[in-house]
């Protein structure tokens, strides 16, 4: 691969939030790397970028890999980490490996996109991690999920402190509810995207789009002076409550089949 001031690296990139982010930083000019461990959606993603775009392999989880995929792209200006995934069930069920697999994922891959990106990062660059609402507000169900996006916003802010030196500058994007293949699972729980919904002032659910704009701003110079931030994208759903997701799954487990 070639290296330029230019290159953009969004991490799970093949899908949904990241798909439209690598979408928004071509249109601004950068050369994107999807990078994903879906290396064949990734591949396609890439292909429909156009030709300055390319996309690797990239397991999060592994460090090697990480490791690996950051030496192949040479110093990007941007880098926008998305991978992500959530287990959910209560405490009390909650089987340590899905607990794992969501902090593994969630919160030590960005750790690790971090590490890595902040060693090859140019100079004046930026790096921004998607959290998530759930970061600062609970939901029943949700323990992994929201303690590994809470442990993103510090990292992201301890990550600020450390990079600033090199005018590094990393933020946050803690995204609502936003329509992609991670939450498409909820609309089979009567209720729960209308419970949702009502406690969203602007009453709809996001566009992947909407959220990679702001990425995008946050990659430009016009965000120049912003480091350590997290910005609330989500309708307003944070001046709200999060709905009761274990409450709507188990008033659906009660209901006689039909
Ligand atoms: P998505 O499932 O559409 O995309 C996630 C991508 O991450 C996929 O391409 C997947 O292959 C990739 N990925 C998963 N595990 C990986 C790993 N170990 N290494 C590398 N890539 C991996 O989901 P999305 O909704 O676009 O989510 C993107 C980010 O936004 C996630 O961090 C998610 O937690 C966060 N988020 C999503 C929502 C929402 O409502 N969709 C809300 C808040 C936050």
């Amino acid at each position: 691969m070639t290296t330029n001031q230019h290159t953009a690296m969004v991490i799970g990139g093949a899908s949904g939030i990241g798909l439209a982010t690598a979408h928004a930083l071509t249109a601004d000019g950068f050369r994107v790397i999807v990078a994903d461990v879906n290396e064949v959606a990734a591949a396609e993603a890439a292909i429909a970028l156009g030709p300055t775009a390319a996309s690797i392999h990239m397991d999060v989880t592994d460090e090697a890999s990480v490791e690996a995929g950051f030496a192949a792209t040479g110093n990007p200006s941007a880098v926008v980490s998305c991978a992500g995934l959530s287990m959910t069930g209560p405490i009390t069920d909650l089987e340590l490996v899905h607990w794992q697999l969501t902090l593994d994922v969630c919160l030590t891959g960005t750790f690790l996109v971090l590490k890595h990106a902040a060693r090859h990062i140019a100079d004046g660059g930026s790096i921004t991690c998607i959290a998530s609402l759930n970061g600062r507000q609970p939901g029943t169900g949700m323990a992994a999920y929201c303690s590994a996006k809470a442990g993103v916003l510090m990292l992201v802010e301890v990550a600020a402190l450390e990079l600033a030196q090199r005018q590094v500058r990393v933020n946050a994007i803690s995204p609502g509810l936003v329509d992609t293949p991670l939450v498409a699972g909820i609309s089979f729980v009567p209720g729960l995207t209308e419970d949702y919904l009502a406690n969203t002032p602007l009453g709809r659910s996001g566009r992947p789009e909407e959220i990679a704009d702001m990425a995008a701003f946050l990659a430009s110079d016009k965000a120049a002076w912003m480091t350590g931030t997290a910005v609330d994208l989500n309708g307003g759903a944070h001046l709200r409550r999060y709905p009761d997701v274990l409450g709507h799954v188990r008033a659906l487990m009660q209901t006689p089949p039909a």
